[in-house]
């Protein structure tokens, strides 16, 4: 996503994650009814007994099948790093880390996995939001109608920027978001992303990937961008959701968890990837405030968009195309996450 105007908001420096036995810090915000996932269902109950003279009852419904069962994973001390995920594998004809566009997508975590059976995240729903759609690029009078965010009207989509090299954000995306999820998985949170794999083929549009994280009853929900800034322009940013009212944009009620989650994103994010703040956005902080933005404005969970690094940058570019960085870019955001969420 190319970079808006920086907001007027200064959020304060990214916090380190807390030391792993203290509690979160600052006040924790209040849980809304109905954002927890329920619990698992109940068997059905028995039938009823046939009314007399009546026909027989139906058979009951067969039990809904289990999920197929997953060895736990070891036990994690709560704010201790998860594990590492598996390292990536070479690929056919890669070229070495580094090289300015290696156009790899995949990695070993793009396969979904079922959530694991325990875990610090287990009942926790997580919705990532690949920015863009590799599919943008043959749909543009699609993604180029206006929808409705609130405070304005914007395209319900764009095709994303990339790098000199021609390495699509939208393929970023995707990329991290796999790898991301499969972190999250392993931790127990079930995952859902806002388009995978090709479905739907463009898009979804702003609007809907808000809608998505809203009616999964996302317990945090992050949009995955780099940005298509100037050369020289380097580092990260994480999109925090300003206190909007405006139409059908209410983001008052979870501004300040958002701003909870984009500043523990934001402190895992430069330790583990050693990515430094934007040079060119939010003073130094790493952390940028709009209310231009659909995929915040109409959120009503926690959402927070992150900007790895600028594409246009040739030391950014080196990172966004290797690999191995990504996998660092999604253990940031992962611990991020589980720190937000207590896990
Ligand atoms: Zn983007």
């Amino acid at each position: 996503m190319r970079a808006g105007p920086p907001r007027g908001r200064r959020p304060a420096v990214p916090r380190p994650r807390p030391p792993p036995t203290g509690r979160r810090p600052g006040p924790v915000p209040p849980r809304r009814p109905g954002r927890r996932r329920a619990p698992p269902p109940a068997p059905p109950p028995p039938p009823a007994p046939p009314p007399a003279g009546g026909p027989p009852p139906p058979p009951p419904p067969p039990p809904p099948r289990p999920p197929p069962p997953t060895p736990p994973p070891p036990p994690t001390p709560a704010g201790a790093r998860p594990r590492p995920g598996p390292p990536p594998r070479p690929r056919r004809g890669a070229p070495p880390a580094g090289s300015a566009d290696d156009g790899e997508d995949d990695d070993g975590g793009g396969r979904q996995e079922p959530p694991a059976a325990s875990g610090p995240l287990k009942g926790k729903v997580v919705v990532i939001d690949p920015g863009h759609n590799p599919g943008n690029f043959q749909h543009t009078s699609e993604i180029n109608r206006k929808v409705n965010i609130g405070t304005n009207w914007k395209e319900c989509d764009t095709t994303g920027t990339s790098t000199n090299g021609g390495y699509a954000e939208a393929r970023f995306t995707l990329d991290v978001a796999h790898r991301l999820r499969t972190l999250l998985q392993r931790q127990g949170a079930t995952v859902k992303l806002t388009h995978d794999d090709g479905s739907p083929s463009w898009g979804p549009c702003v609007d809907e990937r808000a809608r998505i994280g809203n009616s999964a009853h996302a317990d945090a929900a992050v949009s995955i961008h780099a940005d298509g800034s100037a050369p020289g322009n380097r580092g990260f940013h994480v999109i925090l959701p300003a206190a909007v009212h405006s139409g059908a944009a209410d983001t008052r009620p979870v501004a300040a968890a958002s701003k909870k989650l984009g500043t523990m994103i934001a402190g895992n994010f430069v330790r583990v990837t050693g990515e430094p703040p934007s040079n060119y956005l939010g003073g130094g902080t790493g952390l940028v405030t709009r209310e231009d933005l659909g995929g915040l404005n109409l959120s009503t969970v926690p959402k927070v968009f992150i900007e790895c690094g600028n594409m246009r940058d040739r030391t950014d570019a080196a990172l966004l195309t290797s690999a191995q960085w990504r996998q660092k870019a999604a253990e940031g955001l992962s611990e991020g996450i589980v720190s937000f969420l207590g896990g």
